[in-house]
């Protein structure tokens, strides 16, 4: 029985040095909270528009062996990501989502008093993995159009010697892109030891043309499912990168860890190119709306390589208050928690009827 003398229980003292981080707060405890019984769901960056139709035929066909695990290898996956790649399977590790990649990035790479180093306010879960793992976390701060400051990003590199320099292209929360010269500019800068970490959740949305390609000993890209193939909820990923640096994400991955129906629904959809191009134009239609919409209301945004789009409120509380009051008429999005993008909402491109009602809200918002 417990006794209120009992001492209380300790976890190990690099966990217990980790501060309460504030996590995400998902759109499902906005409802309880709000009392919602239903939401125009806008804030997660999720596809509104759904897998390919044959990933999901995919997998209803295979949910009643669900009771297997899955290959724990992802071999048939792997094989039509590097083919698509133009790598070699050694070259491929999946993973539950980018997320969860870049846990093993920073557990294999990051020890506990070591530094990483990112842009300020950009996609939180790469600081939250360095917190949890013991590291240090460098910033810079983004530039004041909302686009990633190379520059600072090498200076900083090259006098702090990061383990990880860590950048999301195209970026969330701000929606701009780096094009391939300055990827290379970046990483033909940084010092020796330091390992760029791309993050491209979002890269089906950007120009082919200038992404960054290849495989560079000092550079892991990571890619998923969950954007513009639409299966977030699968929790679906993978890392490109050197065999050496992929076989080290094999040892410490859970063998496991990869939901089977995921590993069906993955394949499937990669074999309907034409689905998530169709996905990819509608968003780039969806982009430009946003656009025009914050243009009559007199606001400037942020041009977008992805699947949101930054509108500028002039400060953050004005943000705040437009988050929040879209909230309460049941519209979820989300805005950024840093200058200089602090004053921005951010709002996901939904399927056109959304796209209708939330320029009704934003409208109606605005002019009170
Ligand atoms: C959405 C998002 C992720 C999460 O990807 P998962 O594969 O769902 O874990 C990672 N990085 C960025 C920049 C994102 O916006």
């Amino acid at each position: 029985m417990k006794t209120a003398r009992e001492p209380e229980l300790r976890a190990a003292p690099h966990i217990e040095a980790i501060p309460p981080t504030i996590p995400f707060i998902g759109p499902e405890e906005l409802m309880r909270e709000g009392g919602h019984g239903s939401l125009l769901r806008l804030g997660a960056n999720e596809s509104n528009f759904g897998p390919s139709p044959s990933a999901v035929a995919a997998m209803a066909a295979e949910l009643p062996r669900v009771c297997r695990y899955g290959d724990p290898e992802s071999y048939d996956l792997r094989e039509a990501l590097a083919a698509r790649a133009g790598c070699e399977i050694e070259n491929i590790c999946v993973g539950a989502g980018i997320d969860d990649l870049m846990g093993l990035a920073v557990r294999a790479f990051v020890g506990p008093g070591t530094l990483a180093l990112a842009t300020r306010g950009t996609y939180p879960t790469f600081a939250y993995h360095v917190t949890g793992y013991g590291g240090g976390l460098s910033t810079v701060d983004y530039r004041a159009n909302g686009s990633i400051a190379v520059e600072a990003l090498i200076e900083r590199a090259c006098a702090l010697h990061p383990a990880i320099v860590y950048l999301a292209n195209p970026d969330n929360p701000s929606g701009t892109f780096v094009s391939r010269p300055h990827v290379e500019a970046l990483l033909e800068a940084m010092p020796s030891q330091s390992l760029l970490l791309l993050d491209e959740a979002y890269a089906e949305f950007a120009p082919q043309d200038v992404l960054p390609a290849g495989i560079d000993p000092r550079l892991v890209r990571m890619r998923t499912f969950s954007k513009a193939y639409g299966m977030a909820g699968a929790r679906i990923g993978y890392a490109i990168s050197t065999r050496r640096t992929i076989e080290t994400f094999q040892k410490i991955r859970l063998q496991y860890g990869v939901n089977r129906n995921a590993q069906i629904g993955a394949l499937a959809a990669l074999q309907d190119d034409g689905y998530m191009q169709g996905v990819v134009a509608e968003v780039a239609r969806g982009r430009d709306e946003y656009v025009r919409l914050a243009d009559s209301l007199g606001h400037k945004s942020i041009a977008s390589h992805t699947n949101f789009v930054c509108i500028d409120f002039g400060s953050a509380a004005r943000a705040e208050g437009v988050v929040r009051t879209l909230m309460q008429r049941g519209v979820f999005i989300r805005k950024p928690g840093m200058p200089p993008l602090d004053g921005y909402i951010r709002v996901t491109v939904g399927t056109p009827p959304e796209r209708v009602a939330f320029a009704t809200h934003l409208r109606a918002v605005s002019a009170a």
